[in-house]
């Protein structure tokens, strides 16, 4: 199966079109925000698809109050008892930078020197920046205006599944199953699967939400919560002797056990940690807050040990003090659900390899939607979307990108035909 020159300019040129005009859809999330969605314009989005999606001939076709979009294609004559498949991408954009009024700049044959921002002076995108910039020379190059964020992540997922789709019904020579598309609100505010509705998704889904090309994510990390409560007395300081426990000293003192070499700001790729986000409290009481990452759900029970052993040691060391130790999980490693379906990983090789483009395993340090899908029983690697530099002023996407993801789609769905 090779897609001709055809059909890939078509998709480069599908793909684009509909990418210029979802990055102009406001559709930043808001993590204050109580509602679902938590904001309102990821509808506006929601709703503009649900009608490209009935012009391209989809079925079944949902637009919640949650904002979900779910629609079906159905399979190729012929093709009605394969497995089917389900592609997800979100709708909303981070809010670390604002996403309101983008202006994409299509920078043509991006000949390697640096790129300016019309609207911010102050930065610019080299190969510094994101060393694969460096192997798109010669590529278009898409950038906002540096005054925003430029929303590949992950608006070129959308366009990438919506390209796909009009692909299939434009060629009939490329075959699929039965196919499920979904777009989710509020992903970059962890909620994306929260009112997701199972039973409309099929058993195997892909997400469309990572990175440069040629990558494939099937593995994030073993995820806890952990709060520290330490209980002290507090006695005026002229009168206390051998009688205060000064609860946030003494959590200032436990808090500066946690091996330094296991934070954020010392670990990369495989490496876990812990990471402290707050601690408030005064004499009598104080309270700490950490998330503790691994890919190792083991690794994690150590450092949880630790905690525990560092308590006990803690009460022995200050009498009278009472340390509360609580843990939570907040997600698991979805390569634990993923790999009892070993095929969608493969298949997925496949998929990326028949493009021509390098597979790159990643591993993501931080969670998804497709790691709760994962969880929830439907396993979803990550394919990339092409955007880099996420949640910056400098994101960008070459071009190219957005066709090779919308051919791996193709042949994803041609190889489950199989
Ligand atoms: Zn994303």
């Amino acid at each position: 199966m090779k897609i001709s020159k055809k059909i890939q300019e078509f998709l480069i040129n599908d793909a684009l079109e509909r990418f210029l005009r979802y990055v102009k859809i406001w559709t930043t999330s808001d993590i204050k925000s109580p509602s679902f969605p938590s904001t309102q314009n990821q509808i506006d989005l929601g709703k503009q698809l649900r009608n490209e999606l009935e012009d391209l001939g989809l079925e079944k076709i949902i637009h919640d109050k949650y904002g979900y979009v779910y629609a079906d294609l159905p399979p190729s004559e012929g093709y009605e008892n394969v497995k089917p498949i389900g592609f997800i991408a979100h709708l909303d954009t981070s809010q670390a930078v604002s996403g309101k009024d983008v202006k994409p700049v299509l920078h043509k044959d991006y000949d390697g020197s640096d790129i300016k921002f019309s609207q911010n002076e102050e930065i610019s995108l080299s190969i510094g920046d994101s060393p694969q910039l460096g192997e798109y020379i010669g590529l278009d190059i898409i950038t906002s205006q540096g005054d925003t964020l430029l929303g590949a992540d992950n608006k070129a997922g959308v366009a990438e599944i919506m390209a796909t789709c009009a692909g299939w019904k434009k060629f009939p020579e490329l075959t699929h199953g039965p196919i499920t598309i979904c777009f989710t609100p509020d992903e970059e505010i962890g909620r994306g699967t929260r009112k997701i509705k199972k039973k409309l998704l099929p058993n195997i889904c892909y997400t469309l939400d990572g990175s440069e090309m040629g990558q494939l994510e099937i593995e994030c990390f073993d995820a806890w919560g952990a709060s520290i409560k330490f209980k002290g007395l507090v006695v005026h300081p002229g009168y206390a002797k051998n009688l205060m426990i000064n609860a946030i000293h003494i959590a200032s003192r436990f808090l500066s056990e946690l091996p330094e070499a296991e934070t954020p700001e010392h670990t990369e790729d495989k490496e876990g940690f812990y990471h402290l986000m707050n601690l408030e409290g005064n004499e009598e009481e104080a309270t700490a807050t950490l998330i503790i990452r691994d890919f190792e759900l083991k690794k994690n029970q150590n450092r949880m040990n630790y905690l525990e052993n560092l308590k006990n040691l803690y009460e022995l060391r200050y009498p009278g003090l009472k340390i509360e130790l609580n843990f939570l999980h907040q997600y698991q490693n979805m390569l634990t659900f993923i790999e009892r379906e070993q095929k969608a990983i493969d298949l997925a090789k496949k998929a990326i390899e028949l493009t021509g483009l390098e597979v790159k395993i990643h591993s993501i340090r931080g969670g998804t939607d497709g790691a709760k899908l994962s969880e929830k029983g439907i396993p979803t690697p990550n394919i990339f979307a092409g955007g880099m530099l996420f949640h910056s002023r400098k994101e960008y996407i070459p071009t190219l990108a957005l066709q090779k993801a919308s051919e791996v789609i193709i042949n994803l769905a041609e190889l489950w035909t199989k």
